[in-house]
């Protein structure tokens, strides 16, 4: 199956990516995680991003569609995948939307993750990361088991400079501008499945796994 999640940072769309990654076997595809590796790197990519990004603001369409089409060109992507955090803009949706056509393709469906700003701002200033695999944890909802160490790879757990209190509120300021009508223009092409990004992880997860179940999604 071919998704996008959409929502608002803080909504769970990168835990629920990779729970139904796992599930669905396809992957899980983040323009955040990719943008993060080559800052990481230190590639030319990331040197261009990092500035936007640790503002809270938005890469540059055509720097971040192109990363998106080119990695829907990879083999593993032929049956399926899971997008998470793109399409961001209606110009990136649109671009999405003509990149597939040409290889006779579409998204099968857009989930939207409607989630309250009180529980967005509460779980990205209390997330951590995992310095080394990524993995993510809450201060108080997913403690890893030894302060500041990581449960799976015994990695160093830090706070994303985008988590800060006063770049979550510029993201989420930033989402309601630019993201929030992708809600509309899915909605239009009939393609939109609503669910609450209030829920936890797993009553989110048995929501998703019956939506995709009725749809005869697989
Ligand atoms: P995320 O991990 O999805 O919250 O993304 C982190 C940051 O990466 C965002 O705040 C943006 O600066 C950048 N980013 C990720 N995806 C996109 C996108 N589709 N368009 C523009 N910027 C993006």
């Amino acid at each position: 199956m071919k998704l996008v999640l959409l929502g608002p940072p803080g909504a769970g769309k990168g835990t629920q990516s990779i729970e139904l990654s796992r599930e669905y076997k396809i992957p899980h595809i983040s323009t955040g995680d990719i943008l993060r590796e080559s800052v990481k790197r230190g590639a030319p990519l990331g040197l261009k991003a990092k500035s936007y990004m640790d503002k809270g603001a938005l890469v540059p369409d055509e720097v971040v569609t192109g990363i998106v089409v080119e990695r829907l060109k990879e083999p593993d992507a032929k049956s399926g995948y899971i997008l998470d955090g793109f399409p961001r803009t209606l110009v990136q949706a649109e671009d999405l939307d003509e990149a597939l056509k040409k290889i006779g393709s579409g998204i099968d469906m857009v989930v939207y993750f409607e989630t309250s700003d009180k529980i967005a701002i509460e779980r990205l200033s209390g997330r951590r990361v995992c310095r080394s695999c990524g993995f993510n944890y809450h201060v108080k909802n997913i403690p890893p088991k030894k302060e500041g160490v990581c449960d799976k790879c015994n990695g160093a757990l830090f706070q994303r400079p985008d988590d800060k209190e006063e770049t979550v509120i510029k993201r989420l300021k930033v989402y309601e501008d630019q993201t929030k009508p992708l809600v509309d223009f899915y909605a239009k092409k009939g393609i939109l499945e609503k669910v609450s990004g209030d829920l936890g992880v797993e009553d989110l997860f048995k929501v998703l796994s019956k939506i995709f179940a009725d749809a005869k999604l697989r």
